[in-house]
């Protein structure tokens, strides 16, 4: 048997996988399936960003950049931190990589060491604890709840926290929850990390998608002292809908940042030289194009909420932000059976919660047609109705 790195060993592949598999499986047999799995938008690419992208080819913009991304694309990056976040950067202290997720995983990897901790509000996007066990670190769960609107409390994040605390990675609005933090909330926790020195990787990619009327809050928005403990992270997957472009970054201290750029020098190099040009034309182009796609997407949220309300046994907190519906369905068994039942009996697609630290929930995205989600939504009622 081959002796695999110890860290890598204990690694857990998606959970998402079984399900999108097994819905694939009936697709391909010509079953009209519903999907409410994806993490992504159903919206294609505006065109403005395809057309920036053909033009990088056509210009033989198809080398090597700098490994860190372009300094055009780091100062456009510099320009909406200043614009939408209010937070000063320089280009020196951005390090472009290819997509949020593997700037996160980047930030994880220089912060953490063996034995520290590092704190996880439950619940969590799927990869935040398996990027701290590649790094030989301690994912520790601070569990939330719909009476907290599954937001962590200054009270519960001073208590879990030790001598080897090293870091909090904070989700606002989350996956899977649509959960928001209010300015005021971001301030209390600013002001308990900064009392103990803790770092944060504050993941906000889904910043644009926000269905209520408060301003959207980066935390380290809140003062010099936060800012020196935050890596703001975000990217261009679900706000531009450019999940295959593989586009995200991440902005903080340059003591940080170097080594975020050493790393990337020896493993990816670059993120692709086309995409990054596509990347800065949408973050300059006007917001037009994706404020549409949010309007559409508040409404599906709306649409969704209501026909679910209809649904007997099940309920949810309302989503202020992101594109899920985190569903309490408990009451119908475990949620990974219920899953794989509502599939294979209705034929939708919906993703169980356990993978998300939250046992008996079904995460269900709006990322998909009004017409399809009342189908979907009908499906799920009549299942119940029929196992009850
Ligand atoms: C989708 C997602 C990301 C990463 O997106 P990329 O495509 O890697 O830019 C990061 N965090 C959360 C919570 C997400 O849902």
């Amino acid at each position: 048997m081959v002796r695999i790195n110890s860290r890598i060993a204990q690694v857990t592949g998606s959970t998402t996988l079984a399900i999108t598999a097994r819905a694939n499986e009936l697709k391909a047999q010509g079953v009209d399936v519903v999907s409410f799995a994806a993490g992504e938008p159903d919206f294609d690419t505006p065109d403005y960003i395809k057309e920036a992208a053909l033009q990088a080819i056509k210009n033989g913009f198809t080398k090597y950049t700098p490994s860190s991304g372009t300094e055009e694309l780091r100062a456009a990056i510099c320009d909406k931190l200043k614009r939408d976040n209010a937070l000063d950067y320089k280009p020196a202290e951005i390090v472009v990589g290819c997509g949020a997720k593997h700037a996160i995983f980047n930030a994880v990897m220089v912060l953490c060491d063996a034995g520290d901790e590092v704190l996880i509000p439950a619940p969590y996007w799927v990869s935040y604890p398996e990027m701290v066990k590649v790094a030989g670190a301690t994912p520790k769960y601070i569990q939330t709840t719909p009476a907290s609107g599954f937001r962590i409390t200054p009270v519960q994040l001073q208590a879990a926290i030790t001598p080897r605390t090293k870091l909090l990675i904070l989700n606002s609005p989350s996956n899977p929850t649509g959960s928001v933090y209010s300015r005021a909330e971001l301030e209390a926790i600013a002001d308990i990390c900064l009392k103990n020195g803790l770092y944060v990787i504050s993941d906000e990619i889904y910043e644009k998608l926000l269905y209520t009327d408060a301003p959207f809050t980066s935390i380290a928005a809140l003062g010099k002292g936060i800012q020196a403990l935050t890596i703001t992270v975000n990217g261009m997957s679900k706000a531009y809908a450019m999940t295959g472009w593989r586009i995200g970054y991440a902005a903080g201290p340059s003591a940080i940042m170097g080594h975020m750029k050493n790393l990337q020098d020896h493993s990816t190099s670059n993120p692709c030289s086309i995409s990054q040009k596509a990347a800065l034309a949408a973050l300059r182009a006007p917001e037009d194009g994706i404020r549409a796609m949010r309007d559409e997407f508040l409404v599906r949220r709306n649409l969704m909420m209501s026909l679910v309300d209809g649904i007997p046994g099940v309920s949810y907190i309302k989503p202020d932000g992101a594109f899920y519906l985190f569903c309490d369905f408990s009451k119908f068994g475990p949620c990974a059976e219920v899953a794989k039942r509502i599939l294979n009996e209705v034929n939708v697609a919906v993703i169980p919660g356990d993978g998300f630290g939250a046992e008996g929930y079904l995460r269900l995205t709006f990322c998909t047609s009004q017409e399809r989600i009342r189908e979907g939504v009908r499906r799920i009622k009549e299942w119940i109705a029929r196992s009850i």
